[in-house]
């Protein structure tokens, strides 16, 4: 049965096998982690988390000394983490700045705003909001009550959201002079997108994913990188409830239309339960399979007749998307 609801994070979804002992130091075990199998103590369990994040970004090279990096807050659980990881490895070798985007949904990201801005001020992380309506000239909701309701075919709310939210992180990315654009995207996430686009037979979008974004560097394009990207969900919930950090997770968004997602998150979850290990054995296979084709796979860059922002195609999609909404 599929659950057609936000992912959970319950405190009850992480725990140690009955009286299990931490594998590096013999104390109490607070977490075990099936696929090793192994338990630990809760500053072991940190301290591996943060050096799995570590290693990620040396073996990817995804971020070096002195580069400005923004990440991207929802406000939620994997990009609380990340500013929070980001901000302890890097702040004394590089710049960070959180960004936050408000899509205009009453009710929803006021919460989550609060939240994450109160993390950034402990943190001494300087915090910039912008908004769907000082961006584009309308909020999400007024394009999802205004447009999207009376006529579906114009395409899912969150398919509006996640290109316009992407032009925004670009773009500030590129005002601020970024290097580097965080995101939170975590295990789960990323074997979902993988086994999504294998099913829709999207090799575009397939080829685009992994710790760094893309294919290739691209001009005027802040490189988008994803540093949880080997941390599975539950894992993110354990570290913030040890560690006592706040992150928003009341409700999910009321325009969410995730079902397709709903379904491979359920079957990964399934098979990560009889089969441990599997949400990292995609990872891999996949980032094998990427270094092997990408240089095969060639990349047009062009400017858009509108904004003149750079596309794939002569007209980007949030042209595309806004101009659909005017006809
Ligand atoms: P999602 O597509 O909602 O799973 O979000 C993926 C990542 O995008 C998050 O981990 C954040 O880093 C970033 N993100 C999502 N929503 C926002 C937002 N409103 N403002 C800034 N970053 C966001
Ligand atoms: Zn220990
Ligand atoms: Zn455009």
């Amino acid at each position: 049965m599929v659950k057609l609801s936000c992912v959970s994070t319950k405190k009850t979804h992480f725990k140690a096998k009955k009286s299990g002992k931490c594998l590096k130091c013999s104390k109490k075990a607070i977490i075990t982690l099936p696929y090793g199998p192994q338990s630990f103590c809760k500053e072991h369990f940190m301290y591996l988390t943060e050096k799995r994040v570590k290693k990620t970004i040396r073996q990817h090279n995804l971020i070096k000394r002195k580069e400005r990096l923004l990440v991207a807050v929802s406000g939620g659980k994997d990009s609380t983490l990340a500013l929070y990881l980001i901000n302890k490895i890097f702040r004394k070798s590089n710049e960070i700045y959180a960004l936050m985007i408000d899509e205009g949904i009453p009710g929803y990201r006021n919460k989550a705003l609060a939240i994450a801005i109160k993390n950034a001020q402990n943190w001494n992380v300087p915090f910039s909001v912008v908004s769907f309506k000082e961006e584009f000239g309308l909020s999400m909701h007024e394009i999802a009550e205004k447009f999207l309701k009376k006529n579906p075919s114009l395409g899912t709310a969150c398919s509006f959201c996640g290109v316009l939210r992407r032009r925004i992180m670009n773009s500030f990315a590129r005002k601020i002079n970024a290097n580097k654009l965080i995101t939170g995207h975590n295990l789960d996430d990323e074997t979902q997108s993988i086994l999504m686009n294998i099913f829709d037979n999207n090799f575009n979008k397939f080829i685009r994913l992994g710790p760094k974004s893309g294919i290739k560097e691209m001009p005027d394009f802040v490189p988008r990188i994803k540093p949880l990207i080997e941390i599975p969900e539950k894992e993110i919930v354990a570290y913030l409830y040890l560690h006592n950090i706040k992150f928003y997770d009341l409700e999910c968004c009321p325009y969410s239309s995730e079902a397709k997602r709903n379904h491979f998150r359920s079957m990964l979850n399934s098979f990560e339960e009889s089969f441990p290990g599997t949400k990292h054995s995609i990872l891999r296979f996949y980032l094998k399979l990427k270094s092997c084709i990408k240089n095969n796979v060639t990349e047009k860059a062009n400017y858009c007749k509108y904004c003149n922002e750079i596309t794939s195609s002569d007209i980007c999609n949030v042209c595309r998307k806004l101009n659909s909404l005017k006809k």
